[in-house]
């Protein structure tokens, strides 16, 4: 790797530590020509198998972009998607997987999806997976219903269930 001030072609690892929770090592390192430091981070390659077959790097930029359309009217920020993408990025990589599916990514941004924003989770799930009725949402629906009686999560505006008289 070049030296980017001098263009030298040789430096000297002067430091290496892991970062992000191991997933990654950080380089410092020291040009023997200019005596400039600069650092360089090494990761595993991540690629996304498309239906097509072919493959490409894992791009947090492409998450974003796919759950955005989704967060339409939302209360959501550019951080928040941020974070989404970043957190479905250690999850892919924490698997130990060197290859995914673009299938498998869409599963992997579910989850945190639905703890950021649950309409923008059913948005994603109805495209994503294919709804194709009512009686897919209701089964969605259901499922949130579900697991936010489990977690005391309240339910989003428009989607609480009617008052049952017992
Ligand atoms: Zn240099």
């Amino acid at each position: 790797m070049f030296c980017p001030y001098c263009r030298n072609a040789d430096s000297r690892v002067v430091d290496s530590r892991l970062a992000d929770d191991g997933s990654a090592i950080r380089r410092r390192r020291q040009c023997p020509q200019c005596g400039r430091r600069f650092s360089t981070v090494e990761t595993t390659t991540l690629s996304v198998i498309k239906r097509s077959g072919a493959g490409e790097p894992f791009s947090r930029s492409k998450i974003i972009n796919g759950v955005r359309k989704a967060c339409q009217g939302r209360p959501v920020t550019e951080d928040d998607l941020a974070l989404l993408a970043q957190e479905v990025e250690e999850n892919i990589r924490a698997s130990g997987v060197a290859e995914i599916d673009a299938h498998e990514v869409g599963l992997a941004i579910l989850e945190p999806l639905r703890q950021l924003d649950q309409i923008a989770y059913l948005r994603f799930a109805s495209v994503y997976q294919g709804f194709e009725s009512l009686d897919d949402f209701e089964e969605a629906i259901g499922t949130l219903r579900r697991q936010n009686e489990d977690t005391g999560q309240r339910v989003p505006t428009g989607l609480q269930r009617p008052l049952t008289a017992h």
